[in-house]
């Protein structure tokens, strides 16, 4: 017996990028044939490739990604996304953009790419058995039991989620994760009516609100520089646009917008879209829009045209949420659960990695597992690696920070992330 053996039937709950990344790396890196991926959103929402906004590949994502899904994948991911050259800013329009070589090729022979989220969700779901992937279930699982060396993730104490048990759990269920909530408290079930507090009550507030779409059109290459990022941080800090290519034929753009103080004597803040429906995007179209014509700046106009040519149906909110602490284990006790993705490491400071973290995290997972004698040091050895990589993310950039703000040299953290090898 060694750890692929006793990893023999793997669920893994959560079919985001990390469970898919995950799933994918068991199957061709730990050898396992039983993997099994419940997903909670409907089947018409996990195959909408419109769904989401853009994430960034950063060459440890992609050499993560490499190593999971060979050069076939690699070449699709390229094929569907867009390699970065630079990003300019944009500081007022009285001065010269600042243009901003991307040296991530020169530096690691990878360059960052960026890809539609709904397209590099599906370029991994395809690799995988659709027959290994149930939509629209999970979402109402609160815990779980043993059964002898297996667990069986359970609805309620009376209740089983499947009838069968696994040997193992990967807990790939996004930033308000059940199965952290369970490992940090060494519990077997969420708190009975207060599962969903519960799983966020780890989770603090970072304080904005971020918005962002991929516009079906190109970027206009006699206004921008091809295969350049646009950002413009407007005076104060409250508001952050970027813009960019998402692929060959469609831009993205995102805005942050930091919440203000609504009462000076009681501190009370207000949150930007907080008196409307999040759900209502044809609402937050129109008070987004509202927000950044009011700053009557011309440096936001790039931002404006694009977030007026945008379906509203397209635009992805998310709060800034970070959990306070990472770790000490990604690993429940009896080594039947392990996590990965935002459900391990919900970070801010994340240099946008938050993605290229999940892939890394599938690939490390996969190569513990398969080169473990058993199943119980492959996950200490995965959650020590993950868990110190994450901090050594957190201290670099806090360093970096306080050493901006005293108008230091600062390090490029970037070097250091995008370094990451498969060990
Ligand atoms: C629909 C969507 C769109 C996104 N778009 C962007 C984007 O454009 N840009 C960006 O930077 N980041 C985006 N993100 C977030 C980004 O993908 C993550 O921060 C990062 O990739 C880590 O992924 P993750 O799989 O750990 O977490 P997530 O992406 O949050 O995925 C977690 C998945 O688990 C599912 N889930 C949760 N609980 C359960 C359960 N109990 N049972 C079954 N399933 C469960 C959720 O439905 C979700 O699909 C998006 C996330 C989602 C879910």
């Amino acid at each position: 017996m060694n750890a692929s053996d006793e990893a023999n039937t793997t669920l893994v709950v959560g079919g985001g990028l990390a469970g898919l990344a995950t799933a994918l790396a068991l199957r061709n890196i730990a050898g396992l044939s039983e993997v099994r991926i419940v997903e909670a959103s409907t089947d018409e929402s996990f195959n909408n490739i419109q769904e989401g906004a853009g994430v960034q590949l950063g060459p440890n994502g992609l050499r993560a990604l490499r190593f999971i899904g060979g050069e076939a994948l690699l070449s699709k991911i390229m094929e569907n996304g867009v390699e970065l050259k630079g990003t300019v800013i944009v500081i007022s329009s009285k001065m010269d953009p600042m243009v901003i070589p991307d040296t991530a090729e020169a530096d690691t022979g990878l360059s960052q790419v960026f890809i539609p989220w709904g397209v590099m969700r599906s370029l991994l779901a395809e690799q995988l058995p659709s027959d290994s992937i149930s939509t629209g279930v999970g979402g109402d699982i609160t815990g779980y039991q043993p059964v002898e060396s297996t667990i069986q993730p359970m609805i309620t104490p009376d209740e089983p989620f499947l009838p069968q048990s696994f040997d193992l759990v990967v807990g790939a269920d996004g930033a308000a994760s059940t199965f952290r909530h369970l490992i940090q408290n060494d519990a077997t079930f969420l708190p009975p009516n207060e599962a969903q507090a519960a799983r966020r009550s780890d989770l603090k507030d970072g304080g904005r609100m971020n918005i962002k779409a991929v516009v079906p059109k190109k970027m206009d290459e006699a206004s921008f520089k091809p295969g350049h990022s646009y950002a413009h941080f407007a005076a104060g800090g409250g508001v952050a646009c970027f813009a960019g290519p998402a692929s060959a034929d469609s831009t993205y753009w995102a805005i942050s917008i930091a919440d203000e103080k609504k009462d000076e004597e009681t501190e009370d803040v207000f949150e930007f879209l907080s008196d409307i429906d999040m759900n209502d995007n044809k609402a937050v179209k129109q008070t987004l829009l509202s927000k950044l014509k009011g700053l009557e700046l011309e440096e936001c106009q790039f931002v404006i045209d694009l977030i007026e040519s945008t379906e509203s149906e397209c635009i992805y909110l998310q709060r800034s949420i970070e959990a306070e602490s990472i770790g000490p284990s990604l690993v429940s006790k009896d080594n039947n659960i392990v996590l990965v993705g935002d459900a391990a490491h919900c970070m801010s400071n994340s240099y946008g990695q938050s993605s290229n973290f999940a892939f890394e995290d599938a690939a490390s997972l996969a190569v513990c597992i398969r080169d473990g004698k058993d199943l119980g040091s492959a996950l200490e050895t995965f959650s020590e690696s993950r868990v110190a990589r994450c901090i050594e993310m957190q201290t670099r950039s806090a360093e970096r920070a306080a050493k901006a703000m005293k108008g230091e040299q600062v390090e490029d953290v970037s070097k250091w992330i995008f370094e990451w090898d498969i060990q």
